[in-house]
């Protein structure tokens, strides 16, 4: 592997408290970034600074704790904005994660625009996150959903957009990156195609955005949703992006506390946004502990980022090559793909090789990884998947392949 010059992975690595650890005898190659990354002493300082220092409920206090807390979160979603090109910190809503931010939209947006005859269109390499709350507000207005189908290397067949988008077509809700391929999906060009028809976008970044630079205007997205716990944040912060014409036409997700303008006996005026969709009490310091997430990723650069990941990737393509018996799913060129990788091994259950591979002190997952429509297209019931994030090595890459190897000879 060609020497990665953009950033300093060993000193970086030395900012990761969790990787300075041993597991089952070996130093641990943490392999499962996709699932959930792990976070820089930075992050976890802010995040016990906040509760050490000035914990306290936002927007209501007129003391100084809340008004210091405050401060802190609506800066946090000032650095968002930023890190994704949006227009303006009111259309960044904080959620949970990407799960809560796609269902808000579901079934806000499309409670309040989708009919019966309606259709809306997803792909086959869809994390569960993104079909669930689909097929949930379809049966709930009439809508239908159809799917864009994919290539023998999981690609999306882009030209049965001319067959599958119409008038009737009103939403398109894609992956941009896929969690189980890696498939790095043309959003730009999906989003200029639907909105000749008239359709409103929703991307899911959950993949992307923790990854490589994502730009809401570059992308001509409508929505973007992705989570905190994937970039180098905490858990529990998730954030919605939504163009703010559309937003503030939207009705409220959920009823209570803090999105509300005036609360009658029988009704209730609401904020204006981003507030109308934050009831109740937000993850106050998981959001100011993303802020900081943001800070650390933009001080690498995600475009660092982005290369150091397509260099492990090329040689983990070509270093799983040599594995025999080992069926890799995705894209086979690295330039189309991210650092999420997916395969099968000839004889050993996917969950055997995940074991031995914890064995020798490499954590990957084994599973469907939420997309059993996409598990079903390959005709597979499970993968095992490496991913790759700005702290691996090379060296892990060399250690998973002979992990692989020794499964492959215990199960031959
Ligand atoms: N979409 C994709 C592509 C994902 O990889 C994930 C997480 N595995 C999600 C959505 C859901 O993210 P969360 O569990 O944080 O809501």
């Amino acid at each position: 592997m060609s020497q990665l010059t953009q950033f300093d992975v060993l000193a970086l690595r030395r900012e990761f408290p969790i990787l300075q650890q041993e597991v089952n005898g070996h130093r641990l190659a943490f392999l499962d970034s996709a699932a959930s990354s792990q976070k820089p002493r930075q992050v976890i300082d802010c995040l016990e600074d906040y509760y050490r220092r000035y914990n306290a409920n936002v927007h209501r206090g007129v003391y100084k704790l809340s008004e210091e807390a405050t401060f802190a979160f609506e800066r946090a979603r000032g650095k968002v904005a930023r890190f994704i090109g949006a227009a303006s910190p009111r259309e960044v809503i904080f959620t949970r994660n990407t799960t809560e931010a796609l269902n808000l939209v579901a079934q806000s947006w499309g409670g309040a625009n989708l009919k019966p005859g309606d259709r809306i269109l997803l792909t086959l390499m869809e994390h569960h996150s993104n079909i669930v709350p689909w097929q949930m507000i379809a049966q709930r207005t009439g809508a239908t959903l159809d799917y864009l189908g994919l290539d023998g290397e999981g690609r999306l067949v882009i030209e049965e957009l001319d067959r599958k988008l119409d008038e009737r077509t009103k939403l398109v809700a894609v992956t941009h990156q896929s969690n189980v391929l890696g498939t790095i999906n043309p959003v730009a060009e999906i989003a200029a195609r639907a909105h000749a028809v008239g359709a409103v976008v929703v991307v899911d970044g959950a993949q992307s955005v923790p990854h490589m630079p994502v730009d809401v205007k570059a992308l001509g997205c409508d929505f973007l949703a992705f989570s905190g716990h994937k970039m180098c944040g905490p858990t529990g912060i998730g954030v919605l992006w939504g163009r703010r014409s559309l937003l503030e036409a939207m009705p409220p997700f959920l009823g209570g506390g803090s999105m509300i303008k005036v609360v009658e006996l029988d009704h209730s005026t609401y904020a204006d946004i981003p507030t109308r969709f934050e009831a109740g009490t937000p993850a106050i310091g998981e959001a100011i502990a993303l802020g900081e997430a943001i800070d650390y990723l933009d001080a690498i650069g995600m475009d660092s980022i982005f290369r150091h990941e397509q260099e492990l990737t090329s040689y983990a393509l070509e270093r799983l090559a040599d594995v025999e018996g080992l069926q890799l799913y995705g894209p086979t060129s690295p330039v189309e793909r991210g650092g999420s990788l997916s395969f099968t091994l000839e004889h050993v259950h996917p969950h055997d090789v995940a074991s031995i591979l914890d064995g020798v002190g490499v954590a990957v997952r084994a599973g469907h990884h939420c997309t059993q429509p996409l598990h079903r297209h390959f005709n597979i019931p499970a993968t095992t998947r490496a991913s790759f994030y700005i702290y691996n090595l090379a060296e892990e890459i060399d250690r998973l392949a002979v992990g692989l190897e020794k499964a492959r000879k215990l199960f031959m």
